[in-house]
C-alpha cells in the first residue's frame, strides 16, 4: 500500500464499505475529521459514535460536526475508546460497517497526551466484537514519537499474528527503513458462507 498517505487510504478503504445508514465509530476523535467523514458518508439514517478522552477534542470535533451541519447523527463520548463495546447500544453490536483508529497524539494538542499499547489492543479487540460481516477496522498507527514504536509494533503484531477468528488482515503498510513513518492497517470481518 503506497502512494497517497496512510490517512486518505483509509478513507478510502471506509469509503469501499460503508453504506448510507451504516453505524460507524471513530475511535480516537482528535479534532473531528474522521468522524466528519464518517458523518458524512452514512448520511442522517447511520450513526456514528467518536471517542476521546480529552474534552478539548471533544469540543473541537463537536464544533466541527456542527459547522457541517452533521452532529445530530453523531454522539462524541468524553471517554477512552477501551469502553467501546460497553458505550454502543445493544442494537449496535455486531453491526458497525466501519471504526477507524488514528493513534498517537492530538496534533497542536498535549504531545504528552498519546494511546498505549494496552488500551489501544483492548480497544481494537472491543471494535473487533462489534463489527459486522464485511465490516472494516482501520489503523493508522505513529512510530515516530516516543513510545509511538511499541505501539505501533503492538498493532502491526495484532494485525498479523493474533486476530480473532473470522477477521483477516486486508492490507498494511511495512515500516520504512527508518521506521518512523505512519503505518496503515486496515482489517476486515470476513463475511459468513
Ligand atoms: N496523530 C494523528 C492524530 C491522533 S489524535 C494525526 O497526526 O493526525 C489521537 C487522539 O487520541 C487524541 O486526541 C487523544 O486525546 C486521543 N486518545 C488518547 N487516548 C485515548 C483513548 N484511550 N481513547 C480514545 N482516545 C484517546
Amino acid at each position: 500500500m503506497t502512494g497517497r498517505g496512510p490517512v486518505a487510504r483509509a478513507h478510502e478503504a471506509m469509503a469501499a464499505c460503508l453504506r448510507p445508514g451504516d453505524w460507524a465509530v471513530d475511535a480516537t476523535a482528535g479534532n473531528g475529521h474522521d468522524a466528519l467523514f464518517l458523518a458524512q458518508t452514512v448520511g442522517p439514517q447511520g450513526r456514528v459514535v467518536a471517542f476521546d478522552v480529552q474534552p478539548a477534542a471533544a469540543t473541537a470535533t463537536r464544533r466541527r460536526l456542527a459547522e457541517a451541519g452533521v452532529a445530530e447523527w453523531v454522539d462524541v463520548e468524553v471517554r477512552g475508546h477501551e469502553h467501546l463495546t460497553a458505550a454502543l447500544p445493544p442494537t449496535a453490536q455486531g453491526r458497525v460497517r466501519g471504526v477507524m483508529f488514528n493513534l498517537g497524539y492530538l496534533p497542536a494538542g498535549d504531545k504528552s497526551l498519546i494511546t498505549r499499547p494496552d488500551t489501544t489492543l483492548a480497544a481494537l479487540q472491543g471494535a473487533a466484537a462489534v463489527l459486522a460481516p464485511g465490516g472494516r477496522l482501520t489503523v493508522v498507527a505513529y512510530p515516530g514519537h516516543a513510545g509511538g514504536g511499541e505501539e505501533t509494533a503492538a498493532v502491526a503484531h495484532w494485525a498479523q499474528d493474533a486476530l480473532p477468528g473470522g477477521f483477516r488482515c486486508r492490507g498494511w503498510d511495512e515500516p520504512d527503513p527508518a521506521g518512523k513513518a505512519p503505518r496503515l492497517f486496515v482489517l476486515e470481518r470476513v463475511e459468513a458462507g
